[in-house]
């Protein structure tokens, strides 16, 4: 391994939070609308419980309220600089751009959630390797 991969990247990459380097979904792409908020049930690469307790997830609801205010927050800040000061414009423009980046919102949301319980450990992937082969 040649670099300690950054957590932010690992998160909006929706990697597992203890090796960085599993994916955390089933399906890799987000518009994929069948099965893209399914997480594995273990990472491929270090064996980490992603279903650590039943209802896991649902404290993801609160992180993707927080990106989706910010999202607005976003939309709003271009409608300012560019100098549009009318609601409607905006409203429309916020609703789609939401519409848009909800799939990926939602499954950043869940990384992030993860990410908060479980903590990176740089030699998870070789101590999994280890742990398998002396069974
Ligand atoms: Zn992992």
């Amino acid at each position: 391994m040649a670099e300690t991969p950054n957590i932010v990247s690992s998160i909006i990459k929706c990697k597992c939070p203890k090796c960085r380097e599993g994916d955390l979904f089933v399906n890799k792409n987000a518009y994929q609308y069948q099965n893209f908020l399914s997480v594995n049930d273990n990472c491929p690469k270090c064996n980490q419980d992603f279903q650590i307790e039943a209802g896991f997830y649902l404290g993801a609801m609160f992180v993707n309220y927080a990106l989706t205010i910010a999202i607005i927050v976003a939309v709003f800040v271009a409608f300012v600089v560019f100098n549009i000061y009318s609601l409607v414009p905006f409203l429309i423009t916020a609703g789609i751009v939401l519409f848009v980046t909800s799939p990926v919102a939602l499954r950043v949301s869940r990384s992030i959630w993860i990410a908060m319980s479980v903590k990176y450990k740089p030699n998870a992937i070789s101590d999994y390797a280890t742990q398998n082969n002396s069974k």
